[in-house]
């Protein structure tokens, strides 16, 4: 078994005239005569050339698309277009053989909706091969960049007590007979009862828990599932995503404005040179899906040249209250065009406004800072001017909110005093604010949805499609 050769390995081979063994999925088979076989490694197929007239008719019924062969042949110079060497087989055995008649993917174009409901086996696909590949790519990117960095990789738990922070929705956790959980003399639910001895749920960030892992190492990060019950059907949002929440000592909001910037930049950059193929194959499957779009709506640029872009520009800095401003003047807003007007300074911001700025004003990636405090987190550092505080929403073209972070509120006392306003039980944060009581010191950090950057970078349009097995509203299947 360890003989096979990868096909990516193949297709690189300096060598012809070689033996090899080959094993992967039959994608196509021609003419009785050239198999394309596909095993993963990458996007392109490597070329089976079967001598049909010396090869038992019963095997050759048996070569059909998605079957799983084992071929040993001679590796050699093509001499047909499109690819530069090929297998001439001597010996085919089929592993696992795949009906036609019942096999799902048909060498076709399917819809992206149809292969979600397929999802067991959309990786066999071309699109879906080269996106999981490049997920792969950018996490061991991610990893990379904290660690040539001195950043501690810490695992905060997924199963938490508090929801103090608010992000979003609760899943909760519990051992009860959903039925007949036991109760207290007034009748409510006795969590004391419970697994843990208190009503738990499953994690929506674990920033609270990094913040005290970067009080004592410095710099940390966490990068791992994140749950949010939210009831919203959209193209960004799921409810199981993955989080990359950096949090740093010593860092003020221009600091961790830079780290993000630089960390965004270094993705796309790790992607594009290491990645090639499959980005210039995602690419492509862009502009011919931009192809179907009315004139107007359509992208002028390739995925390439956007990310190209990225990387080459400044990301455009500027207040939440200039951003306002720009979008009570705009067009949109003037001639009533947005869902959502933009009346007055305060309102938090719609995607349709971010995306104003983003795709139409400005152009290119935005950070925005210093919102109000009314629509933003408690342990946000309170600014000076006492109604904004030292937040900042990183938003991409095509994706809008890709980065929410902030500089935290180290003083304890306007901390509590936050919370209090807020009505968020300190006494529950008991762990939290001790932080602040005992070597308080200027922190900030951020946090990346890991699919929304992936959907960057693939210029996949539903978050659905950048995950293995996505969990949505009503859909939990695989
Ligand atoms: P949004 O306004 O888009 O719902 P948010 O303000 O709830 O985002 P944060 O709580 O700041 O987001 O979370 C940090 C990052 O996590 C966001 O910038 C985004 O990239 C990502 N994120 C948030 N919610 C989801 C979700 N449901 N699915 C996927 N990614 C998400
Ligand atoms: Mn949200």
């Amino acid at each position: 078994m360890s003989q096979r050769t990868k096909i990516k390995a193949l297709l690189e081979s300096e060598q012809t005239n070689i033996e090899v063994t080959v094993k992967g999925w039959v994608r196509t088979f021609r003419n009785n005569q050239f198999i394309a076989l596909n095993d993963g490694s990458t996007n392109s197929n490597i070329q089976i050339v079967v001598d049909f007239e010396n090869t038992d008719p019963n095997l050759l019924k048996r070569i059909t698309t998605g079957a799983a062969l084992s071929v040993v042949g001679e590796l050699v110079a093509s001499l047909g277009k499109g690819q530069k060497v090929e297998v001439k087989a001597k010996q085919i055995e089929v592993l696992g053989d795949s009906d036609p008649e019942k096999y799902p993917l048909q060498p076709k174009k399917h819809s992206l909706e149809f292969l979600r409901e397929i999802a067991h086996l959309r990786f066999r696909t071309n699109t879906f091969g080269a996106v999981f590949r490049v997920r792969n790519s950018l996490s061991y990117a991610v990893h990379t960049f904290f660690h040539e960095r001195g950043f501690v990789y810490l695992h905060t738990p997924i199963i938490t007590a508090s929801d103090a922070e608010g992000a979003g929705e609760t899943f909760h956790v519990t051992n009860f007979d959903l039925a007949y959980p036991p109760r207290t003399e007034n009748g409510d639910v006795d969590f004391k009862q419970d697994f843990f001895g208190r009503a738990t749920n499953l994690t929506v960030s674990g920033q609270l828990e990094g913040e005290l892992g970067a009080m004592a190492l410095s710099d940390i990060y966490t990068f791992g599932p994140t749950f949010r019950a939210e009831n919203s059907n959209t193209t960004r949002h799921l409810a199981e995503f993955w989080m990359i929440e950096p949090e740093m000592a010593f860092y003020d909001l221009e600091d961790n404005m830079n780290l993000a910037e630089e960390f965004l930049k270094y993705l796309i950059g790790y992607v594009l040179k290491n990645n090639a193929e499959d980005i210039e194959f995602l690419s492509q499957r862009l502009a011919e899906e931009e192809k179907q779009k009315p004139q107007n709506e359509r992208s002028e640029t390739t995925l390439i040249e956007k990310l190209q872009f990225c990387l080459d520009n400044d990301f455009q800095r500027l207040t939440y209250t200039e951003a306002i401003d720009i979008l009570k003047e705009s067009t949109p807003n003037k001639k009533k065009k947005f869902t959502y007007l933009v009346e007055g300074w305060g309102t938090d911001l719609q995607s349709e406004h971010e995306r104003y700025l983003v795709e139409k004003h400005f152009k290119k990636p935005v950070i925005l800072t210093d919102y109000p405090k009314e629509i933003k987190a408690f342990y946000m550092r309170q600014n000076d001017d006492g109604k904004t505080v030292r937040a900042m929403d990183i938003l991409f073209p095509g994706i809008g909110e890709i980065v929410g972070g902030s500089q935290r509120e180290e003083r304890l006392e306007k901390l509590e005093q936050r919370m209090t306003e807020m009505g968020i039980p300190t006494e529950e944060l008991w762990w939290y604010l001790d932080t602040r009581r005992f070597g308080s010191c200027p922190h900030a950090g951020f946090g990346l949805g890991f699919e929304r950057m992936v959907q960057f970078v693939t210029g996949m349009g539903n978050i659905r499609d950048v995950i293995p097995f996505p969990r949505f509203p009503k859909n939990a299947e695989f």
